[in-house]
């Protein structure tokens, strides 16, 4: 059971464009990185661009307690500071991306509605790239 791709279907996401708390700085929270975070369990929307999350991430870590989490199917151990809701239903970044790809395939559907939204998603952030190249002018 396992092996199982993730069974309930998920809600409709779309791209959305946030801002920095601190810089104001726009990024994208992908259709992709929201339906990750649902099924992570996550509720809020990340305040800040990924690289300061990552950045803050790190200077959090330093001295705190850390949680052990393992990925449900390759057994990979990371730490997270959260305690997740769920500590049998974590899957690696890796794993995640195998078991969707899995259940894309089953479901040819969500598949073609998925591959348009990656690549409405790349065609965003080309587009947002252009605007920032254009303001540094
Ligand atoms: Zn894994």
């Amino acid at each position: 059971m396992d092996n199982q791709p993730p069974s309930s279907t998920p809600p409709k996401f779309e791209d959305i464009t946030l801002y920095d708390r601190d810089t104001n700085e726009p990024f994208i929270f992908t259709a992709k990185e929201q339906e990750f975070f649902w099924r992570q369990g996550f509720t809020n929307v990340p305040r800040y661009s990924p690289a300061r999350r990552k950045e803050m991430r790190e200077k959090r870590a330093k001295g705190k307690p850390l949680f052990n989490v393992t990925c449900k199917i390759c057994g990979r151990v990371g730490k997270v500071l959260l305690e997740p809701p769920d500590l049998k239903d974590i899957y690696c970044e890796t794993c995640f991306a195998e078991t969707w790809t899995e259940y894309l395939h089953a479901h040819p559907d969500e598949w073609a509605a998925w591959e348009a939204a990656e690549q409405e998603a790349d065609a965003k952030v080309a587009e947002l790239q252009a605007q920032a190249a254009q303001s540094e002018e």
